[in-house]
């Protein structure tokens, strides 16, 4: 290979056999994921037809065109024909747009001098490539290399491969001078992370309270159960109708009319065993007498004095609810880290239980920074902002039933941040604040942070919220939010809520995230993820369709308030067209 190309490229060499498309067609996901735009060359041993036969394109080029280039609205394809001679392989790679990608991976053209990993599988039973060709620059394979120093990694660990096509990716890449805008530092400075990684990352490092109380059920809305609950009772604890009507035996159904003997009400019961031809008068939820197993509701009854005769078809045992239907006595209800909302707290109470243990609060501690930021409630001072950022957290750590130490404003002064950095972790479960972790300003938590050990300033590869700050001080989680009031949000949804429900206790929570139709298009950039402020509605077709709130700058509260959802488009996508599908985040109960 002779040209220089703007960004890097990496081959996988291996004979055939080795399974290259597939660890790709596994490889690729994770690189998009972690942000980097992939171009891919592949070389093929044999004829192949891009589109297929009686196609439009098929059809042209057959027809004699030399070059046909087929375009819609999701992909274009240029297909040449080379009749004389294969095309060089510096030749093809000219023929990327190299401004939309971060590397080139080339499967195949082992022959080609350019930097490889080395696939190899014993069972392939093929010779090794690394001794006779110095492109090579890692091995993957299923056996050890004993002598060489090159890299080496488990053919079967897809992650570590990932890792080290992201690492050779950033290092290869060149300055962002000579690299398009679109290309920028996103997706390469030192510390990009994508949604995912950040999100394992944090979860990863935090751990759930330990302490446990005792909790009444009138007061466990949003906490989370501490132990395992099973039912110390059968619900209904007795054999009951589901009906207003008539108790019979299922075995007498045929008979054309019954005698009443009694009328039961909720509350009281029959206490003798029914006769045959008999029938019981019965409302809804009291006990269906001895031998009774059937009801036939009122509506299906004729009563005359204390005889009573059914219009309808009888099935044995309709209408009759089992004791213990719902819960048997002894089975497993709750598990540990369950998250009570009213349902929950209905149930433990139809088990008899007057309380509960759960895990203890979470202590919240949250300050915001900034010498421009200034308190509500006082008369705007020049060139001052209202703290907005404090109040959203603090809004969105009430919706989580966490306990807030409000530390106020901060201002950006070194030594007073490392104070109040201090104390808040030493009074607190988590630190929370906002504002100065953009990578390249001087804010001064960043000074006061670097002081106090621990803390790492990523990027992650998504808008809004791109800066953020995580790491332990004094062995408490700490979170630092970006300034922006939509991009405190969109960072704490994303990467704060999680982690404070693992902290709380609760176990397996997911997002909700369901797909809807875009009813305009959603502009994005491949390699990040996109979140925008989304309202979301089902339309007149039944159809759950979404649209944006409008302008979607990061400074713009507004959006956030009048969102019902995140849009979240992926890093793979570059831009939604209006009707296609696209993933949402519904916010109800959340912010
Ligand atoms: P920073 O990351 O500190 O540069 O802040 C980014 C932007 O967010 C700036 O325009 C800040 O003025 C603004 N900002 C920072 N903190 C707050 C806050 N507590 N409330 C509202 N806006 C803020
Ligand atoms: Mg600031």
């Amino acid at each position: 290979m002779n040209i220089q190309l703007p960004i890097p490229i990496l081959g996988f060499a291996a004979y055939s056999g080795t399974g290259k498309t597939t660890l790709l067609e596994a490889l690729l996901p994770k690189l998009t994921n972690a942000g980097l735009r992939i171009g891919m060359l592949k070389h093929a041993h044999h004829n192949f037809d891009v589109d297929k036969e009686g196609k439009d394109s098929y059809r042209l080029r057959k027809a004699g065109a030399s070059q046909m280039l087929i375009s819609s609205r999701n992909r274009y394809a240029l297909m040449t024909e080379t009749p004389e001679s294969e095309s060089e392989f510096d030749y093809l790679l000219t023929r990327f747009d190299t401004d939309k990608l971060d590397i080139i991976l080339v499967e195949g053209c082992k022959n080609i001098a350019f930097p490889k990993i080395e696939l190899h599988r014993e069972v392939v039973g093929k010779p090794w490539l690394y001794p006779s060709d110095n492109n090579i620059i890692a091995i993957a394979a299923d056996s050890n290399v004993t002598d060489s120093s090159l890299p080496q990694m488990n053919i079967n660990d897809l992650d570590a491969i990932a890792q080290f096509v992201i690492d050779y990716a950033q290092q290869n890449n060149q300055p962002k001078a000579q690299k398009s805008e679109g290309a920028c530092c996103d997706t390469l400075s030192p510390a990009f992370l994508s949604v995912t990684q950040g999100q394992e990352k944090i979860l990863s490092l935090v751990a759930p309270v330990q302490e446990v109380e005792g909790c009444s059920i009138a007061d466990t809305v949003g906490r989370v159960l501490a132990n395992d609950v099973s039912s110390p009772v059968n619900v209904p604890q007795y054999t009951n109708s589901a009906m207003d009507g008539y108790a019979i035996r299922g075995e007498d159904a045929e008979l054309s009319d019954f005698d009443v003997v009694a009328e039961v009400l909720a509350g009281h019961a029959y206490d003798k065993p029914l006769e045959k031809g008999q029938a019981v008068k019965i409302m809804t939820g009291a006990p269906t007498p001895e031998n009774a197993d059937t009801v036939i509701m009122r509506e299906q009854a004729q009563q005359e004095g204390d005889k009573v005769t059914f219009n309808a078809s009888i099935k044995v045992g309709q209408n009759v609810r089992q004791a213990g239907e719902d819960l048997a006595k002894g089975s497993a209800v709750f598990e540990k880290g369950q998250r009570f909302a009213s349902p929950e707290m209905g149930m433990i109470a139809s088990l008899g239980f007057g309380q509960c243990e759960v895990f203890r609060k979470l202590k919240v501690a949250i300050f915001s920074t900034g010498d421009e930021v200034q308190a509500p409630g006082s008369e705007q001072q020049e060139n001052a902002i209202y703290d907005s950022n404090r109040f959203t957290i603090m809004g969105m750590l009430n919706n989580l039933g966490c306990e807030i130490l409000d530390f106020g404003i901060i201002e950006d002064n070194e030594a007073l941040m490392i104070e109040a950095l201090e104390n808040a972790s030493q009074q607190a479960d988590v630190v929370i604040t906002s504002g100065g972790v953009s990578v390249g300003d001087a804010d001064y938590i960043k000074l006061a942070l670097d002081k106090l050990g621990q803390i790492d300033f990523w990027r992650i590869n998504m808008r809004p919220g791109r800066p953020l700050a995580f790491g332990q001080i004094n062995n408490k989680p700490f979170f630092g939010l970006p300034g922006n009031p939509v991009a405190v949000m969109v960072s704490f949804i994303n990467f704060v809520e999680p982690a404070l429900r693992k902290m709380q206790g609760e176990v397996n929570w997911q997002p909700l995230k369901v797909n809807a139709i875009a009813t305009e298009d959603l502009r994005s950039r491949q390699g990040r993820t996109e979140f925008s402020r989304g309202i979301y509605e089902l339309d007149a077709r039944g159809q759950l369709t979404v649209r944006t709130t409008g302008k979607q700058g990061s400074g713009i509260l507004r959006s956030m308030s009048e969102a019902n959802c995140l849009i979240e488009v992926s890093p793979a996508v570059d831009t939604v067209k209006t009707g296609e599908s696209v993933t949402i985040i519904p916010l109800q109960g959340r912010i």
